[in-house]
């Protein structure tokens, strides 16, 4: 039984008595996918109108940093004034691994091949870049720079099956300002250009003939449902489904202990009710990024990530969400950091919910924390003993980041979402956005589960299962990066639809 209803996000076209506006294409999300495929749907030709249900555009993708993850070709403009060279084949080795059997290998290639240009074409907007890289271990730039290691790309196993660059693209601007500055450029060049927006209208059903072709929506402004026509095609940007529990109850249940939901208030799966409606098949559905940020600082990642079993679990050198996706799969998510004093500071992004044990000795650590007699002391004698060689054989930390934890004091601290100080439910989660959605082509078309594309109907963006599969592998850069991508795809596409 579906918790959330379906019907009342379909209606049949030959029900419509009025046509309130009408254009060649229909855009329904004004955050980043719904905004590029506005701008690419008019530059091929076609009238646009884009529906928003905020006061105005810029979804969670205004709320980002907009890192885009970018590369191959060769490199980017701003790979290659750096001297950094970047192929296709590496960029499409590094995620195939980041994604693994929940992959879509189409989607890879056609990402991996236009990553390069789409850069130029974010640059081209008006977006500044700066010709400067950051090589520390960070999530986003500490200053102005533009280019980022975003992912796992040094670390264990990706080091091994692609050459390490970095990827990450961050519009130059001190304080982190990224979404809202690309945002806002891209939105006046969309408006500029002859693109209709109007806001405060939320699209509340998808409008169907008897052939099953998308022929408009019916929009909720000034209080009043109204069809808007599309003559081309729809085109469904309108987010996530983060917001609503309904939908994470019924289709990632096993979050909800562990994680906080991260994004925009109307990440509620809108687009996603209605692809639904209109026959479309979803997947991917249970996946979500997480976010485990015990880093920056990078001196953290010398300590050790262990479970209630005073075990390691991951190498500590890995990308914030794979630490997530392991973290969550320890018993009951109880999982702490070892640090020896001299690499404790507080973590950026994460306050530790508690200290769990402390002392002179790992045994003193192991006894104030209540981990099973002799453990820890285990696991770390190990650990130093191939520390002391700069090796990890148990999960192949990068030697940059080994050394014996042998400087007293020693500090336990918990980053549990499920900690014991919190009454269940209560601890602060890791920060989550889903990653499951319709199942379209490269292209934007949407697909039924028999795989046949819906007449008239595309998606984009976080509606969508796009390029992003899993926290496991995913890499800061690859949402926005997704999004205004594959929403230009779209935009293209459902233009030329004649
Ligand atoms: C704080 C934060 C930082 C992040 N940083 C990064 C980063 O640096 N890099 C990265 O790759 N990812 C990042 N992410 C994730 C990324 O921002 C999003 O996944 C991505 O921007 C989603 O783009 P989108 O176009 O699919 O959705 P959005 O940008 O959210 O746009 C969807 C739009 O649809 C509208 N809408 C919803 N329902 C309706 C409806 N029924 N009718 C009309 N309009 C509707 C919404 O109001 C919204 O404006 C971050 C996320 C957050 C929350």
């Amino acid at each position: 039984m579906t918790k959330y209803q379906i019907k009342p996000w379909l209606r049949r076209y030959e029900d419509m008595a009025e046509i309130h506006r009408e254009a060649d294409v229909v855009v329904c999300g004004y955050g980043g996918a719904g905004a590029s495929a506005a701008l690419e749907a008019r530059r091929a030709g076609a009238e646009v109108m884009v529906l928003e249900r905020a006061s105005g555009g810029g979804g969670a993708t205004a709320m980002s940093s907009c890192e885009m993850y970018l590369g191959g070709s060769g490199g980017t403009a701003l790979q290659q004034a750096l001297g950094i060279e970047d192929s296709t084949e590496n960029m499409i080795a590094y995620l195939e691994e980041c994604f693994g059997t929940n992959g879509d290998p189409a989607k890879i290639r056609a990402y991996a091949e236009g990553a390069a240009a789409h850069f130029d074409w974010v640059e081209s907007l008006g977006v500044p870049y700066k010709r400067e890289a950051i090589y520390e271990r960070v999530v986003e730039p500490f200053g102005d720079e533009s280019l980022l290691f975003t992912g796992n790309e040094r670390a264990y196993p990706f080091d091994r099956l692609a050459e390490p660059v970095p990827r990450g693209h961050v519009p130059s601007r001190e304080g982190n300002q990224g979404g809202m500055i690309f945002m806002q450029i891209l939105m006046r060049r969309v408006e500029e250009e002859g693109v209709e927006v109007q806001a405060d209208a939320r699209v509340v059903a998808i409008v169907q003939d008897q052939a099953d072709r998308v022929r408009g929506v019916v929009a909720k402004i000034d209080g009043e449902e109204r069809f808007i026509k599309a003559r081309r095609g729809v085109i469904l940007t309108a987010g996530g489904f983060v917001m609503n529990r309904a939908m994470i109850e019924q289709h990632c249940a096993q979050v909800i202990p562990y994680a906080e939901p991260y994004g925009s208030p109307w990440d509620m799966g809108d687009g996603i009710q209605m692809g639904l409606a209109a026959g479309a098949n979803v997947m991917n559905m249970s996946e979500v990024f997480l976010s485990l940020a015990v880093y920056p600082p990078a001196k953290l990642t010398f300590g050790l990530l262990i479970n209630a079993r005073g075990q390691r679990f991951v190498n500590e050198d890995a990308y914030l969400a794979r630490l997530a996706h392991y973290a969550v799969q320890q018993e009951s998510q109880e999982v702490y950091l070892l640090v020896q004093n001299e690499d404790y500071e507080m973590s950026h992004y994460m306050d530790p919910l508690h200290i769990a044990g402390t002392g002179d000795t790992i045994e003193e650590v192991e006894r104030e924390a209540g981990l099973p007699e002799g453990s820890l002391q285990q696991t770390v004698a190990y650990y130093n003993g191939f520390a002391a060689k700069g090796e990890d054989p148990l999960f192949h930390k990068a030697p940059t980041w080994i050394k014996p934890i042998d400087k007293p004091p020693y500090a336990l601290v918990s980053y549990a979402p499920r900690d014991v100080k919190y009454p269940l439910g209560e601890a602060p989660g890791y920060l989550m956005f889903t990653l499951g959605g319709l199942q379209t082509l490269p292209s934007g078309e949407v697909l039924t589960p028999q795989g046949d594309p819906i007449p008239g109907l595309y998606a984009a963006g976080r509606t969508t299962a796009g390029l992003p599969r899993t926290s496991k592998g995913y890499a800061s850069g690859m949402s926005v990066g997704d999004a205004t991508f594959f929403g230009r795809l779209a935009g293209r596409q459902a233009a030329g639809n004649n």
